[in-house]
């Protein structure tokens, strides 16, 4: 069973001191399964001198627009170990995702999911699953940059840096390393994100050569995540941009019996959170029947953090106790192996009267190991400085009509030393020599070349965009064309 590598912070628990951590108990559900596990860890003997913020729903309501207030970031920052329930974000355009706003905000690069199976007590198709997915938490389209850029087309960025890559691939080897597996495996889509996925899948390459001891593979996402719904045992530790293993760990947690079985850690320098997988659920919300064991597992990953894996060792093994005995919340009751139907409040007191119990079916855990793991590094290599050059430029334009009248219309703003070349439309050519069969939008990206390849200057580009607005054509954005040490840095068109 695997705990977390450590990247313990300054308020590490010794034997008898308490440590300070900042706890939210979310919207929907969160109230339910906190208590519960709270009580759990109360009746264990964690030693937790616990400060309460509020955010979420309440939060977002009260006119901030981010579900978090200053006192509360007061006390992350102060405590640096965060257990957090789930929190409704309210629909509509202005509320900002308050997950991704703590993620990014406190630098917390690594989400570490564990997702085991407990076969034949929880019922699922996969027995022998003992997979690990850690998802890169920072960046990748959650960037959350987002224009509408016509009146038909919306845009997302994806961003991809190579320190984003770098810190979450080691945090993945260091990981395999600390717990003894054997494997790492990398998913990502780099048969058409040459340049984006491409970085991701390049850097597992270059730091997996320093584990000479690991295996790796790489898998294209999408036969990967096949392969992952149904030969669960097949993978170890994942590693994956951040939408990929948004989605791909909700299905390996789902698969396992139930998402309200899984916790995660989000990992930064010196601070961490720890929540459940899943969200608030609002349709069970204050019912009493909620699964609180993705909390657990948060909270079990938290202890080993603080420095408290006696008392983690001891929770789980009662936890898995009490799944083996059959007490099951509605999620994962099933006729053949649960013996009774219990809400979320008799879940966590059947934990309680289970401490001090090892389980005799399921393997128990030994959490004596884990305060020696190694402190995974997020250091990255400094990055060098490369010679750029700007030899082109992608004009992107709002405009509706034939693409051959465009073409000559940009034919007319051409000069010697930005031409243009090719016209496309949602990435297919339509200029010159396109199919009249092609769709278009009224998005259109122009592509302007330095005929000789010759570096350009920023004036060039600022002439050729007020040509292009003399002309009466609305540019909507503009990407360079560079070159980086000579090697093309840019996606082609194509026929180019
Ligand atoms: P969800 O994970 O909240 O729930 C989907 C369904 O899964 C539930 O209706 C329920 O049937 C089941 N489920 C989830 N947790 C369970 C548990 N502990 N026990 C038993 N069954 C459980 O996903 P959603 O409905 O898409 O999202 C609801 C809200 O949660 C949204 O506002 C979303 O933004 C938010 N959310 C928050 C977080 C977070 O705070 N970390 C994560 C995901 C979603």
């Amino acid at each position: 069973m695997s705990t977390m590598p450590s990247t313990k912070p300054a308020n590490s628990s010794s034997p008898h001191t308490s440590t300070p951590i900042t706890v939210a108990t979310g919207d929907g559900i969160g109230p339910e399964i906190m208590d519960a596990t709270l009580r759990v860890l109360e009746a264990a003997g964690a030693r937790l001198d616990i400060e309460k913020i509020d955010i979420g729903e309440k939060v977002y309501l009260s006119g901030q627009t981010s579900g978090i207030c200053a006192d509360a970031w007061e006390s992350l920052r102060r405590t640096r170990v965060f257990l957090k329930a789930p929190i409704t974000t309210p629909q509509g355009g202005g509320y900002k995702s308050l997950n991704v706003t703590i993620r990014k905000t406190l630098g917390l690069y690594a989400n570490v999911r564990p997702c085991s199976t407990y076969s034949p007590f929880v019922a699922t198709k996969h027995p022998n699953m003992d997979l690990v997915i850690i998802r890169e938490n920072e960046e990748d389209t959650y960037a959350g940059i987002e224009h509408q850029q016509t009146d038909e087309v919306y845009q997302c960025l994806k961003l991809i840096t190579h320190p984003g890559c770098e810190r979450i691939c080691r945090y993945a080897f260091e990981y395999a390393a600390a717990h003894g597996r054997k494997k790492v495996t990398c998913f990502t889509k780099d048969n058409i994100m040459k340049l984006t996925d491409g970085l991701f899948h390049r850097v597992f390459d270059e730091v997996g050569a320093e584990y000479p001891n690991i295996e790796k593979e790489h898998w294209i996402i999408d036969i990967g995540a096949a392969r992952l719904a149904d030969t669960p045992e097949m993978f170890d530790v994942i590693v994956m941009p951040n939408l990929y293993g948004d989605v791909v760990s909700d299905i390996a947690a789902q698969i396992s019996g139930s998402v309200g079985l899984a916790g995660s850690a989000n990992i930064g320098e010196g601070i961490a959170m720890f929540e459940a997988i899943h969200g608030s659920a609002p349709p069970i919300a204050g019912q009493n029947v909620a699964n609180p064991s993705g909390l657990l597992h948060a909270a079990l990953q938290m202890l080993v953090h603080i420095g408290q894996p006696d008392v983690a060792e001891s929770i789980h093994n009662a936890w898995l106790t009490t799944i083996e005995e059959g007490i099951h919340t509605f999620d994962i009751f099933n006729e053949a192996n649960s013996t009774k139907q219990v809400g979320t409040r008799e879940f966590a007191d059947a934990v309680i009267e289970r401490l001090g119990r090892r389980p005799s079916t399921l393997t128990p855990v030994s959490y004596a190991a884990a305060h020696d793991h190694p402190r995974p590094a997020g250091r990255v290599t400094p990055t060098k400085s490369l010679r750029k050059a700007t030899i082109g430029v992608d004009v992107f334009l709002h405009w509706r009509g034939q693409p051959n009248d465009l073409g000559a219309q940009l034919e007319a703003v051409s000069c010697d030393t930005l031409r243009i070349k090719m016209i496309t439309n949602r990435g297919v050519k339509v200029w010159p020599d396109g199919f009249s069969e092609t769709f278009c939008t009224d998005h259109w990206r122009c592509r302007f070349v330095q005929p000789d390849q010759k570096a350009i200057a920023h004036a060039d580009i600022t002439g050729l965009l007020n040509r292009i607005a003399e002309a009466g054509l609305d540019f909507i954005k503009t990407e360079n064309l560079c070159t980086f040490d000579g090697q093309r840095a840019y996606s082609l068109g194509q026929g180019e």
